[in-house]
């Protein structure tokens, strides 16, 4: 089975192909489904924006489509920056930029507890759809530590790996991350529902 998946992060594309290898599924880009969706991500949940990228892609490509929504939750900020992690701060600042706003922000801050959190959705051209959610607890540091990763990565203290997602290695990080629990949590979904579907068969 073929999905495309409704994003332009080469990063994303990357690591849904390494969970999702051996499973006899390809996942193309937009480029390679020949679209170029770029919707407004105007929900108001991670699930909906997921949703709204997916129904997007399925609806241009006419395939099945598979879409993501992540960012961080930070408790003492009543769980921003949120969806808006990407755009924290405003137009014009970089990763970097964005994780120096945020300790500004929690400068005095006592209960530094944060969460990683990913919706991954797909949708099929008759229109079903599913959708998986996939979290990574733990707090938000006083400095960056390591310059691995990408956005938050280096202010973000994992519990499960008991160090900052800065210094942690790819293949360690996809053991434990949002966007890794979700996308298993995708896979065994989709099994179950193709094979429900096909009489036995997850194809
Ligand atoms: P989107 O899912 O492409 O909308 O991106 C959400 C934003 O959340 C990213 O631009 C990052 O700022 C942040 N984010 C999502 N996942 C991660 C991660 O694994 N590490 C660090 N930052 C992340």
């Amino acid at each position: 089975m073929r999905f495309v998946l409704a994003s332009n992060n080469a990063h994303k594309l990357e690591e849904f192909r390494e969970i999702l290898a051996g499973s006899g599924w390809t996942v193309l880009s937009q480029k390679e489904a020949g679209i170029a969706v770029d919707p407004e991500e105007n929900g108001s949940t991670f699930e909906e924006n997921s949703l709204i990228k997916a129904r997007a892609a399925c609806a241009a490509s006419g395939l099945p489509a598979i879409a993501d929504d992540s960012g961080l939750t930070v408790s003492a900020l009543n769980g921003e920056p949120g969806i808006r992690s990407a755009r924290y701060g405003g137009p014009g600042l970089t990763d970097a930029g964005r994780y120096r706003l945020l300790l500004e922000r929690m400068k005095d801050v006592e209960d530094r507890r944060a969460a990683f959190v990913c919706c991954i959705s797909c949708v099929f051209p008759d229109g079903r759809e599913l959708t998986a959610r996939g979290e990574c607890a733990g707090r938000i540091l006083r400095e960056p530590e390591g310059d691995g990763g990408f956005g938050y990565d280096p202010v973000f203290w994992c519990d499960d790996l008991g160090k900052s997602l800065g210094t942690a290695l790819p293949e360690e990080k996809n053991g434990v991350s949002h966007r890794g629990r979700a996308l298993r949590a995708m896979y065994a979904l989709l099994n179950d529902h193709l094979r429900e579907r096909n009489g036995g068969r997850a194809e």
